[in-house]
């Protein structure tokens, strides 16, 4: 739709299982997945519950992952949206679409609320880049506001993902706000391999032991460098008119990867 069709939000299907490693971040997340369940329970003993969730981490390791997994367990809709679309699509309209997003958000509680790239809208007021940074602010500000003007029982959950917590406006980690932080991390050893075991699963691979080798030479991938390798070396595959994909289509495509060829279609800040 256009910049100023309504809010609207999707159904999730992916479920914790669907996100390898990540464990500490998992059960910290899953921790929310009761509440959106059964708010009423946790009102009714006066409980609170955290309605900000900032997911720290390198680009590619399953931030929004891991958001639309909660969504998915949960079984809630959820709104996403991204602090860059206020640069590129909601140019003049950002604090009026945060004010809307909520409002529906509030109207279909128990839900999510997804800020992708909040570092992008959040950084610190009065430090932007000029041009726009007035608008930037507003749009921050509507943020703060809402988050605020949650009552303690609004089964809403805010989560917002970031690879740089260090250029966010300190008013956005202020009690009640984002006050929870849940860190990813880039994968060792033995969370490759279960990346790429959930993202070989309908790879027609000659040896399925060479996920073994792929992930015992690939540190520093992220989950998304992974996801990237396999597609590449089935392109690979294909190109040679292979009928399944070989080590030598899996260690030419970690290659160009590793190169960055590959890395360039990920998007990254
Ligand atoms: P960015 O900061 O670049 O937005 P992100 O941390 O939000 O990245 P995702 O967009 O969730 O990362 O990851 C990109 C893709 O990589 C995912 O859709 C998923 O397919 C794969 N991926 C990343 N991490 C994992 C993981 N831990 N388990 C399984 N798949 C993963």
């Amino acid at each position: 739709g256009g910049r100023f069709s309504k809010p609207s939000a999707t159904r999730e299907k992916v479920i914790f299982s669907d996100v390898a490693g990540q464990d500490q971040a998992k059960k910290e997340v899953a921790e929310l997945v009761d509440f959106l369940r059964d708010p009423q329970r946790f009102e009714r003993v006066g409980a609170k519950v955290p309605h900000g969730v900032l997911l720290v981490g390198p680009p590619g390791t399953g931030k929004t992952l891991l958001a639309k997994a909660l969504a998915g367990e949960a079984d809630v809709p959820f709104f996403s949206t991204s602090g860059s679309e206020f640069i590129e699509i909601f140019v003049g309209v950002g604090a009026g679409r945060v004010r809307k997003m909520f409002e529906a958000a509030r109207q279909a509680a128990p839900s999510i609320i997804f800020i992708d790239e909040l570092d992008s809208i959040g950084r610190t007021r009065g430090t932007g880049l000029g041009g726009g940074h007035d608008e930037r602010e507003q749009t921050l500000n509507q943020i703060l506001a809402e988050l605020d003007g949650f009552a303690a029982r609004e089964a809403v959950v805010v989560l917002a993902a970031t690879n740089r917590p260090d250029v966010l406006d300190p008013a956005l980690l202020r009690p009640g706000r984002f006050d929870r932080h849940v860190t990813l991390n880039l994968p060792d050893k033995a969370a490759r391999r279960a990346i790429l075991g959930i993202h070989a699963r309908d790879l027609p691979l000659e040896d399925p032991a060479d996920l073994d080798v792929m992930a015992a030479g690939t540190p520093g991938f992220s989950g998304a460098d992974l996801k990237n390798l396999l597609n590449e070396a089935a392109i690979t595959a294909a190109r040679r008119n292979g009928q399944r994909i070989s080590r030598d289509d899996l260690g030419e495509a970690r290659d160009k990867v590793m190169m960055g060829t590959v890395r360039s279609l990920a998007i990254r800040p």
